[in-house]
């Protein structure tokens, strides 16, 4: 038996950016012996991603990243470029693979912090902690005790909601003959593809060179698509908008990130707490997880340096997620057209103030303000509806 006095169970980006944090604590703070759990190689582990967030000045994680811009295009509809600075803040792009590597070097450092593969079965609590039992790779038992349980297993089906739309996307990275990116300026959501009835569809452009970039083409939308379909959409982008010319692809990257607003538990037993994705760190309006992951994780630690119970705080607050409940119900009830939408956001409102608004770091005034700037009646006629809709559960996509 493992005995620490916190166990993280998952090294996706919650568990590996709370790792970070009890890895390389503060000069001074407490240590914190820790047992990092995660799957080994297999069906369980999710494929090598591409995490993208924004944020003012230098950050933990600058020595890991692919790339990082300064500038956001998003382009409207009928080919309406917008191309804005978001400087003091840059949108920063590390990948998976690369945040694994820098957690394990400060995890070899470190004599606090032990990483296990095993495939965690149960987390049951006892008396002041709870026990893990979990399986290595060759079926041998491995259990583990903890005082305070992380887990980010993701959950088998979503909690009941009253919207649940679903970002799906496809993404290829390519190396072009011809030097044709940006590499300046990131396309963060091109409205010039063709967009669906319901929903909306949009190209997002990562360009690593003037010739490497990786393209995604994404879809808010109630359920996926099969792959040739979005094969022959990132064709269409790359060939038709984009004139990209020759090119290859050199990978690919897939996902589906639920948007929803479910409600979701924090803390499942006196000692276990779910973190990440399980935990509701995804913003509903917009899929993104990774800063909201950041400042959980930052709060965790802190407490537990502390002497504090660690409970995460929740990952958005209540006003950001009641606005983001309309917009989802506005989005999937069809009231408001998803691209004229998002492109008038980003023609009327500051666009560092928007990326502040979905970090949850705007006023109230400054929410009222970005409020006005939506189609109001549609938005209004949503919220009303909101009041009565029953939640529903979702099947897991
Ligand atoms: C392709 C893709 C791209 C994304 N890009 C962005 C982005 O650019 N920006 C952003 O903010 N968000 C992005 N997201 C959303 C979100 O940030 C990610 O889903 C993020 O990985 C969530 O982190 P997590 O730790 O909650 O879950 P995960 O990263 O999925 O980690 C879960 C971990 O649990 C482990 N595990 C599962 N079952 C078991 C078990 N039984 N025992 C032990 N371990 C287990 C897995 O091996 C995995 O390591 C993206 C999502 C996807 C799918």
């Amino acid at each position: 038996m493992w005995e620490a006095e916190v166990a993280i169970v998952g090294a996706g980006a919650a568990g590996l950016s709370l790792t970070h944090r009890l890895a390389r604590p503060a000069p001074g703070a407490r240590r914190v012996t820790t047992v990092l759990l995660d799957a080994p190689p297999g069906p369980l582990r999710p494929p090598e991603r591409t995490w993208c967030f924004w944020e003012k000045g230098s950050g933990h994680y600058d020595a890991a990243l692919t790339a990082s811009w300064r500038r956001l295009r998003v382009h409207s509809p009928d080919g309406r470029p917008m191309d804005r600075s978001i400087s003091p803040l840059a949108y920063k792009m590390i990948r998976s693979a690369d945040f694994e590597r820098l957690v394990a070097r400060e995890v070899a450092e470190s004599p606090d912090v032990r990483r296990l593969e095993a495939v965690v079965e149960s987390v049951d609590p006892v008396a002041e902690g709870a026990v893990i039992r979990a399986r290595d790779e060759r079926g041998r038992p491995v259990t583990v005790r903890a005082r305070w349980v992380f887990d980010s297993r993701p959950l088998g089906s979503l909690p009941a909601a009253r919207t649940t739309l679903l970002q799906h996307f496809h993404g290829w990275f390519v190396r072009t003959e011809r030097p044709v990116f940006d590499p300046g300026a990131v396309e963060f959501m091109d409205f010039r593809v063709p967009q669906p009835p319901r929903g909306l569809a949009f190209g997002y452009v990562l360009p690593t060179g003037r010739r490497e970039a990786l393209v995604e083409y994404t879809r808010f939308s109630g359920s996926v698509l099969s792959l040739p379909a979005y094969e022959e959409a990132l064709r269409h982008y790359t060939a038709d908008l984009l004139r990209l010319g020759d090119f290859e692809v050199v990978s690919t990257e897939t996902g589906v990130i639920p948007m929803t607003d479910a409600r979701f538990a924090r803390r499942s037993a006196p000692s276990v707490f779910r973190i990440g994705a399980a935990g509701g760190a995804t913003r509903p309006a917009t899929g993104y997880a990774f800063s909201a992951v950041q400042r959980q994780t930052t709060a965790i630690a802190r407490a537990l340096h502390a002497r504090r119970t660690p409970e995460p705080p929740p990952a958005h607050s209540a006003r950001s997620r009641a606005m983001d409940a309309v917009l989802l119900r506005a989005l999937d009830s069809g009231r408001v057209d998803g691209a004229e939408f998002f492109t008038r956001l980003f023609s009327r409102v500051p666009t560092v103030r928007l990326l502040r608004f979905l970090d949850g770091r705007t006023r109230l005034g400054e929410d009222l303000g970005l409020g006005l700037r939506t189609p109001v009646l549609p938005m209004l006629h949503s919220a009303a509806e909101l009041l009565w809709l029953p939640r529903t559960p979702f099947p897991h996509p």
